[in-house]
């Protein structure tokens, strides 16, 4: 057993490192196997033990023909980068050890691990720690969900109880067309359903309109609604755009609701002394979303969730079993009690290992490389005849062609050209529903170069040429 461990760990060091070391000459995208999954199954009856060594050779073939290579300096996607060693050790011995941090009692401290390094990130953001609860989550996903029923339990001291329908009027939670769509989901998994959901309309600039959103919170109360809760947005995923902060908390603080900002990937500006003014006002949310996962160079899954009102968040989650462990009387709670999951992996570790290894300099330095390459992308856009339509310093970057707005060829005609020469990856966006779709390439690696941005540049041009 231990023996299997070694051999299966060397091997799968050997390939990463290999992998590592010539990530620029591979495709990002590589052509995935024609029929897998019935090769798969022809390969596979796990009748007969296997060879671990054996295995890890064979399933690292899988995945590097398998996957879009996220960790590849030439993916411009979806705020992914590549992941810091230390962070991947770090996770390793959470599978290793696997410490159970449903109780206090049972790994206290690792949870003091955690804490150190969700009380470190939240001085980061200007959020006072002694004054905070914070947990770590699989994502930014169940950080906003956390919000969701924190604000709840808070808003109607009935609901953790009753639910919904011994609410005085329909629960309102406001956001915007940008906002993250996992409210959607939020709203269908808390009861509230899509109908809560009050869009509140964007300013010409794409951030939230403060004064619509005052007036609709006018509007709701006079309908006989109930307002409880509104979402900022703090680096929106599509455009990096960031909602007017300070005017929202001010409107938020008059009207008693719920001040939630989802800066799941935007969090991490707060790093580079330049970036760090867009996020201000973050800090009077009574709750914020930050994904480790995204900007902090972390693997899947780590989320992160800060909020100023701790009692709500346990009156949504707290309960008392039998067979549990009994606190002994720490100042951190059971996180079973107060967090969506139960039974709880150290999630936390490898962004530990990661922020200690990396330091808080190392991240400056990552944020600010890559805001300065999400200059250069813009700069050699406008070179090359492209126009950014997005307006941010943060690196991601809409842009569109002439050619694309005359209707010379479409957006998706473009990526299927792209995406078939495997050099680069990005995506595409609608920035608003009455006009049509941009490209949106974003810096989400430490590691992409200027000559990287060069092939993005070359391979948009060959794209206009020939698609
Ligand atoms: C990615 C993202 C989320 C969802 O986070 P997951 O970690 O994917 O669950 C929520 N909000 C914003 C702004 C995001 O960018």
């Amino acid at each position: 057993m231990s023996g299997d461990l070694s051999r299966g760990l060397n091997r799968a060091e050997m390939h990463i490192a290999a992998f590592r070391g010539r990530i620029r000459e591979e495709p990002v995208w590589p052509e995935s196997d024609g029929n897998f999954r019935a090769a798969l199954q022809d390969r596979f009856d796990f009748e007969r033990p296997m060879d671990v060594a054996d295995l890890v050779s064979e399933v690292v073939g899988y995945i590097e023909r398998g996957i879009v290579h996220v960790t590849h300096p030439r993916y411009f996607g979806l705020f992914n980068p590549p992941v810091h060693p230390a962070a991947v050790v770090g996770d390793l011995l959470a599978a290793a050890y696997n410490p159970q941090l449903a109780a206090w009692s049972h790994a206290p401290n690792v949870l003091e691990l955690e804490t150190l390094t969700l009380h470190r990130l939240a001085r980061v953001l200007g959020l006072n720690p002694d004054a905070i609860m914070a947990t770590f989550t699989s994502g930014g996903a169940e950080a906003n969900l956390t919000a969701v029923l924190a604000a709840l339990a808070d808003a109607a001291p009935d609901w953790p109880s009753g639910g919904v329908g011994v609410v005085a009027g329909r629960p309102i939670l406001y956001l915007s067309e940008h906002s993250h769509d996992s409210f959607v989901k939020i709203a269908r998994m808390t009861g509230l359903g899509t109908e809560s959901l009050r869009r509140v309309p964007l300013r010409p600039d794409l951030i939230m309109d403060p004064d619509a959103f005052d007036q609709l919170v006018l509007e709701d109360e006079d309908r006989g609604c109930f307002p409880f809760m509104v979402v900022a947005t703090a680096g929106a995923t599509a455009t990096g755009h960031v909602d007017p902060l300070y005017e929202l908390a001010d409107i938020a603080a008059d009207r008693r609701l719920w001040y939630h900002v989802d800066a799941a990937w935007g969090a991490a500006a707060a790093f580079s002394p330049r970036l760090r003014p867009l996020l201000d006002g973050i800090e009077r949310a009574n709750s914020v979303t930050w994904d480790a996962h995204k900007w902090l160079s972390v693997p899947m899954s780590a989320g992160m969730f800060f909020c100023n009102r701790p009692a709500a968040v346990q009156a949504a989650f707290d309960v008392t079993t039998a067979y549990m462990p009994q606190a002994v009387g720490e100042e951190t709670p059971d996180p079973y009690r107060v967090t969506a999951q139960w039974s709880r992996r150290t999630i936390g570790l490898k962004v530990f290992m990661a922020l200690a290894a990396n330091g808080v300099s190392g991240y400056t330095k990552y944020i600010e490389h890559q805001a300065a390459m999400g200059d250069v992308l813009r700069d050699r856009l406008g070179d090359a005849g492209w126009e950014v339509v997005n307006r941010t310093q943060l690196p991601v970057v809409c842009f569109t062609h002439r050619m694309i707005r005359s209707g010379g060829v479409s957006t998706g005609r473009l990526l299927e050209h792209i995406g078939s020469r495997r050099r680069v990856w990005l995506s595409e966006t609608v920035l608003d529903p009455g006009s049509g779709p941009v490209l949106r390439a974003c810096i989400t690696s430490h590691e992409t170069r200027p000559d990287d941005i060069d092939v993005l540049i070359d391979e948009l041009q060959d794209a206009l040429a020939n698609a």
